[in-house]
């Protein structure tokens, strides 16, 4: 298992006056430098709350001008499928350009889940050949999260390209070993 714990050396640097979570009402205001992973650990230390609602832990400056932008609402957002968290809005008051916060040392902005879950799969082969539905299964179980066997396949194609060389290696390997032939050209759907 792999255990990174990051708090210390944000803690050691500048960051250690600066809000890592607040209660308002029974909303749980998180700053996203906390990585997703470690909701359940917020969880299971603080009292319930009902949303996680995830903020910039700098103030953001808008991109367009320069100026310090101001706290505008929240949007919902599902990070690997979570239910119960929202991202705060950020609005700029010269011109207007909202800003939402990212959570992208974790999470890419076009991907549904974070950079852990999509390397699993990856680590998973370190240990043994697993077939996706076995792998689907494992990180469903472990993390609680529903994610799709075409997923975990995209995930690791496009996290590690020699992984598709492995793959066809392991496979042929596999057809070998059952005394399949396989004929001409094929590839992976
Ligand atoms: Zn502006």
């Amino acid at each position: 298992m792999r255990i990174k714990i990051s708090f210390t050396d944000y803690f050691m640097e500048d960051d250690i006056n600066k809000t890592l979570c607040y209660f308002k009402k029974d909303q749980l205001f998180l700053s996203n430098i906390v990585d997703i992973k470690w909701i359940d650990f917020f969880k299971d230390i603080l009292p319930e709350f009902s949303e996680i609602v995830y903020f910039e832990h700098d103030k953001p400056e808008c991109s367009n001008c320069g100026c310090e932008m101001d706290p505008n609402g929240s949007r919902e957002s599902k990070p690997n499928k979570l239910e119960g968290i929202r991202k705060k809005q950020y609005v700029c008051p010269k011109c207007n350009k909202t800003h939402l916060t990212s959570l992208e040392p974790f999470i890419s902005r076009y991907c549904n889940y974070s950079h852990d879950i999509c390397e699993k799969g990856l680590n998973y082969d370190y240990i043994a050949y697993l077939s996706y539905d076995k792998k689907r299964e494992l990180i469903n179980f472990e993390n609680n999260i529903k994610i799709a066997r075409q997923t975990v396949y995209y995930h690791e194609s496009t996290y590690d390209e020699t992984f598709l060389k492995r793959q066809e290696e392991i496979n042929l390997e596999l057809l070998k070993e059952k005394g399949i032939e396989p004929t001409g050209y094929y590839h992976y759907d």
